[in-house]
């Protein structure tokens, strides 16, 4: 099942280029009520909201994805949590050019551990990039996202991947500079989610996926998942030793060679085999408040 949120809060179902309104589908979902420990409530409730959008009577709405405002896939994470430099030949371009990488940390994953962005940095494919410092280089990573499906803690590797709900393209938009990563990689518009969460059925083997993004048309990174350093089923029983996971919580797993920068009017291009593509506009911030 592909889901998506779309429009004006509505929450679609994608099938063969058409988005399916299954809004409706939501009745079947405890309300949320304060306090609210369960994480996100269509992630934590995903099997329950499969069946009710089954059962939904024939008839309702659906727009060709081309025409829907795509909205990130996952409404409320609690967190999301950042992997860095889990590809080698990400490693050695970013040893290559430590004025622009490295002036805090080297290494791969493997010494650096994992990072948080904040989750007000997210939206969707089809809200723009926005730039807020054009004085500042910001660069497009690629990644797969796992998003966790139910409350993880102490996870072991060989049951890990059954903690992930769905799959999904992210791109992990990049200040750089010597700021540590939590800041530059959480300003607003800068974790991108898209175009839909592909639930895991559908995705047999995580770490056998090809990557590609564009900028404007060129490639800039092509890669597959399994050039990863750290798998998916290591990451997750490695961070939940640290913190744990939540429905809802999205794993960013790394973005592999060929990172760069944007600016306002680029078009970026992500596509991820089995889960399928989108286009994100890189725009001008609006001006500061006054
Ligand atoms: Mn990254």
């Amino acid at each position: 099942m592909r889901i998506c949120w779309f429009n004006e809060d509505r929450l679609g179902v994608v099938q063969d280029g058409v988005v399916i309104d299954v809004t409706d589908a939501l009745k079947a979902l405890p309300a949320p009520r304060y306090p609210n420990r369960v994480g996100d409530l269509v992630l934590a409730h995903l099997d329950a909201l499969r069946a009710a959008i089954e059962e939904l009577p024939s008839g309702a709405p659906t727009y060709p994805v081309q025409k829907v405002r795509l909205l990130s896939p996952v409404a409320n994470p609690g967190k999301i949590v950042g992997v860095p430099v889990n590809y080698q030949k990400h490693v050695e371009e970013a040893a290559a050019d430590v004025a622009t990488f490295t002036r805090r940390e080297t290494g791969s994953v493997l010494e650096q551990g994992f990072f948080l962005k904040a989750s007000s940095s997210l939206i969707g494919c089809s809200q723009a990039v926005r730039i807020s410092m054009p004085e500042r280089l910001t660069h497009h990573e690629i990644e797969l996202a796992a998003v966790i499906g139910k409350k993880a803690s102490n996870v072991v590797q060989a049951d890990a991947l059954s903690y992930v709900a769905g799959y999904t393209i992210a791109l992990d938009m990049t200040v750089r500079g010597a700021e540590d990563r939590s800041l530059r990689k959480s300003v607003d518009t800068y974790s991108v989610l898209g175009p839909w969460l592909v639930t895991a059925d559908e995705i047999a083997d995580p770490q056998r996926l090809g990557l590609r993004l564009q900028v404007n048309g060129e490639d800039r990174q092509v890669a597959n998942t399994s050039e990863m350093l750290v798998y998916i089923a290591e990451q997750i029983s490695w961070v939940t030793r640290f913190y744990t996971l939540e429905p809802g919580d999205i794993i960013m797993t790394g973005t592999c060679e060929g990172v760069g920068p944007v600016v306002p009017g680029d078009l970026i291009r992500a596509e991820i085999e089995l889960i399928g593509s989108m286009e994100v506009a890189v725009a001008a911030s609006t001006p500061l408040a006054r």
